[in-house]
């Protein structure tokens, strides 16, 4: 199993991450979870989890293998695969691994998007015929923009866009790409933690009429630490720490309030409905699958 909701199971064969330079390093939740398994597991264990150094595990290579039944399978939730701390050849390992077992679907995810398409671009023999997914986490229209950017030279069965935690607004029209490179799924969600930033509704609101007047499947996780006022009515108005107003960034100055009621009571809903959109060709198409 996996706590990341859209797939069916997480492979760790990458684990850490030494990406010291972004903002998402404050509040990483993969960092917190290789805390909680360095104090939890045997010494051989506790050793790679330890500090979130990048670590190459390939005692785990065999694990899609040993999973019979077509899976949605994310790969390194716990790290980012494209690290310089991980070896092209344990990465070539792992996609070798991966040909062995090509009834699954597989979810890349770095921060290093340039990087991954060339990484992708020299070593493409090996993806052939894969149901291979690589997107890139973004937070703010800038990275969003270079993702895109990259992505478009990327061979892959679909490409797809993360962002989270959202921390300003994004505009995907101002990045926009047409034809079979285009983007084919967005994934966006709001922070938690200590230092989350609150998230404007109107942010998640834009993505979502984007996606939908485009016909792309829009997930849309969570608002994170902070929830909107029919979330903290839905709550029964706990008391909480503390209340904030947002202001959007157009021109007329509205602001919204906003309550820190943690990520369970502010929910995932946007007027009312959860979009939890996930593409449903998915498991149909494969890189240069002929
Ligand atoms: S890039 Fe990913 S794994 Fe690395 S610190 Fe940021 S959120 Fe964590």
């Amino acid at each position: 199993m996996s706590a990341i909701d859209y797939v069916d199971v997480a492979w760790n064969v990458v684990t850490g991450c030494s990406n010291d330079g972004c903002p998402c390093r404050a509040d990483c939740w993969a960092m917190r979870m290789a805390r909680r398994m360095a104090e939890n597991s045997s010494v051989q264990y506790r050793e790679r989890y330890e500090g979130f150094k990048p670590a190459f595990w390939p005692e785990r290579l065999d694990q899609p293998q040993s999973w019979k039944k077509p899976r949605v399978v994310f790969v390194a939730s716990m790290g980012d695969w494209c690290d310089l701390g991980i070896k092209d050849s344990e990465r070539r390992l792992i996609f070798e691994a991966m040909r062995k077992a090509p009834q699954h679907v597989y979810l890349f995810l770095t921060k290093r998007g340039e990087w991954q398409g060339e990484f992708v671009r020299e070593n493409f023999q090996l993806f052939r015929g894969l149901r291979v997914w690589f997107g890139i986490s973004v937070w703010d229209q800038k990275s969003y923009l270079a993702a895109v950017l990259a992505l478009v030279t990327t061979y892959a069965a679909g490409r797809w866009i993360s962002l989270e935690p959202i921390l300003g607004p994004v505009s995907p029209a101002n990045a926009e790409t047409e034809g079979p490179e285009r983007i084919d799924w967005l994934v966006a969600g709001g922070g938690s933690g200590r230092n989350a930033v609150p998230v404007h509704p109107y942010w998640p609101g834009m993505l979502h009429s984007y996606c939908a007047d485009r016909k792309i499947p829009f997930y849309w996780k969570q608002w994170g630490e902070w929830g909107g006022y029919s979330a903290w009515q839905n709550a029964g108005c706990p008391r909480v720490e503390n209340h904030i107003v947002v202001h959007t960034s157009l021109c007329d100055g509205s602001g919204v309030e906003m309550h820190r009621l943690g990520k369970k009571l502010s929910g995932c809903r946007i007027n009312g409905q959860e979009i939890r959109e996930v593409p449903d060709w998915w498991s149909d198409k494969m890189i240069f699958g002929d």
